[in-house]
């Protein structure tokens, strides 16, 4: 999934609503602590294992093709921030130690299985269950799938207009 997709994914479904009236707007709004903590959480998984290889990349500027070249202990990293295992386990210990922080925690192992669906089972597939297995799901890569891309564009979409009427539904009531 693309990065900006996984940004909105985070704040739709992993973002706290504020159901109180606050600076004159009266009804249901983003609580925005979380969902900045929640775009966090949500690009990390690809920021960390892309990041420095990226700037890497840039820096040495051989001509190569960046996701090519992208290997060895890089890959590791990949692996590892793409895993349900790993993912899970960091919102355990958010759980533990920073309860208001758990459901924006709850971006990365959504970001692990927004890839597991878009990606295929090739070097870049989503390896739920690393360290343990390095088994992969087959699905679409969405940079070869426009209409995948459209799919989950919509999707996100209809999740933030449900969202956004349950938490009115939920306003309205109290
Ligand atoms: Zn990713």
């Amino acid at each position: 999934m693309d990065i900006l997709a996984h940004g909105l994914y985070s704040v739709v479904l992993c973002s706290k609503m504020r159901t109180t009236a606050a600076n004159g707007v009266t009804g249901p709004q983003l609580d925005r602590k979380s969902a900045l903590a929640a775009i966090a959480f949500g690009l990390l998984p690809d920021i960390l294992s892309m990041g420095p290889a990226f700037v890497r990349h840039m820096l040495i500027a051989d001509g190569g093709h960046f996701f090519v070249a992208y290997g060895g202990s890089d890959l590791v990293l990949y692996r590892l921030t793409h895993s349900l295992i790993v993912s899970l386990a960091f919102s355990g210990v958010i759980l533990l130690v920073g309860r208001a922080f758990f459901l924006p925690s709850l971006a990365w192992p959504l970001h692990v299985v927004c890839d597991m669906f878009t990606h295929s089972a090739s070097k870049f597939r989503t390896t739920v269950f690393y360290p343990l297995f390095s088994w992969g799901f087959n699905g679409l890569r969405w940079w070869e799938h426009p209409e995948v891309i459209a799919v989950y564009w919509v999707i996100v979409g209809f999740l933030w207009l449900a969202r956004m009427g349950l938490a009115r539904h939920s306003f309205s009531r109290d």
